[in-house]
């Protein structure tokens, strides 16, 4: 009985959890409190169920059309694929290809050290400084290739296109991946620096700022040399990864930059003023540019105000791990869900004689 040996271990990564239960507050996962743009419901009341009979369109033509003609690039400068999780999946196995250790921080986006692993690909995580920042120069050492996102998470914390420039040009010999889940929260992107570097891919998702996450729809904008390789591996893999309806309202949503930039601007004043509500009743964090705060209470330990907040229904991301187990990772949800969240940590904080 040694087929056991003959397995592929890993150690899987933990999504954030989704009760099934109703009358919950949830900013536990990073989603947006608002539903997606009108025109992605109209692009659903119009399918046609008839035509689920068919495959979909292998190169997803019409969503990647939509995704180049909003930024501005070829379509043959856009990949796409099942969330942004997909697409970074399919960026390791197609650019993470070396004996050199890939290099991400050590405080970062949970899977990265499990696509690494489950692909077997060397890595190493260089430590952010003591304010969660990346220090450009700690990226200019020899390397299989490098990827973090901006803003970083679960920091929030964000770099100016000039750190990153600064990385991708020091880098000609890898490919740099730049996960910008959440850079619609009051960051720059660096996708005009695709037009300079061939080397530079950068990843966004419909999950956060577009509203999508049940969709699973991400995409990746580079050179067209590096989308053709991404395409070829996922072509070696899974041709139809990208649904019809998926495909319809993807495409519909994206050209709606107008509710891109409202539902995002609610969010970011919600976060203003969450930062000063949370400060007020004692947490400390790093200033956060994206759709979440990552913040250490000062009143009672991280484990505690997250348990007792589940018991008040209201689900906040927590690790039990070293370092960042200080820290409560907080979504932001409408005003009215974050007075609660407020009401509760009072709540809270009283029990426990602060
Ligand atoms: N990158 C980062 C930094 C994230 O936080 C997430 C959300 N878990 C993702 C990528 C993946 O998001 P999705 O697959 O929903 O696009």
């Amino acid at each position: 009985m040694n087929w056991e040996n003959k397995v592929r271990k890993v150690v899987p990564y933990t999504p954030g959890e989704q009760p099934k239960i109703g009358g919950i507050i949830k900013l536990n996962t990073n989603e947006n409190p608002y539903p997606p743009s009108p025109a992605a419901k109209a692009a659903l009341e119009a399918f046609d169920t008839d035509e689920m009979r068919l495959y979909p369109a292998p190169d997803a033509s019409e969503l990647v059309d939509a995704i180049a003609e909003t930024y501005g690039v070829k379509s043959s400068q856009v990949f796409v694929g099942v969330g942004s999780d997909d697409v970074i999946s399919m960026a390791f196995m197609t650019f993470f290809n070396s004996g050199e250790p890939v290099l991400f921080p050590d405080i970062t986006y949970s899977f990265y050290d499990v696509w690494a692993d489950v692909y077997r690909i060397p890595y190493r995580q260089i430590p952010l400084t003591a304010d969660f920042r990346i220090n450009a120069d700690d990226y200019i050492q020899p390397n299989g290739g490098i990827i973090f996102p901006n803003p970083n998470a679960p920091t929030g914390v964000l770099e100016s296109v000039d750190t990153i420039e600064k990385i991708v040009k020091a880098n000609p010999d890898s490919v740099v991946i730049i996960d910008e889940a959440y850079i619609d929260f009051g960051g720059t992107s660096v996708l005009p620096l695709t037009a300079k570097y061939e080397n530079l891919l950068v990843v966004q998702t419909f999950s956060k700022s577009r509203n999508m996450a049940g969709m699973r729809i991400g995409f990746a904008i580079g050179s067209e040399k590096l989308i053709k390789y991404m395409n070829d591996v996922k072509f070696s893999v899974n041709s139809y990864t990208m649904n019809r309806v998926t495909i319809k309202c993807g495409a519909a949503a994206v050209r709606d930059r107008e509710y891109l930039a409202q539902t995002s601007g609610k969010i970011i004043a919600t976060r203003e003023t969450a930062k000063k509500e949370l400060a007020k009743r004692g947490f400390t964090f790093p200033d956060s540019m994206s759709n979440f705060i990552f913040a250490k209470p000062s009143k009672a330990p991280a484990k505690t105000v997250f348990e007792k907040l589940k018991e008040r229904r209201i689900f906040v991301r927590y690790w039990d791990k070293p370092v960042i187990g200080d820290y409560l990772r907080i979504t932001i949800g409408t005003d009215d869900e974050m007075n609660a969240l407020y009401r509760a940590l009072d709540e809270i904080f009283e029990e426990e004689g602060k």
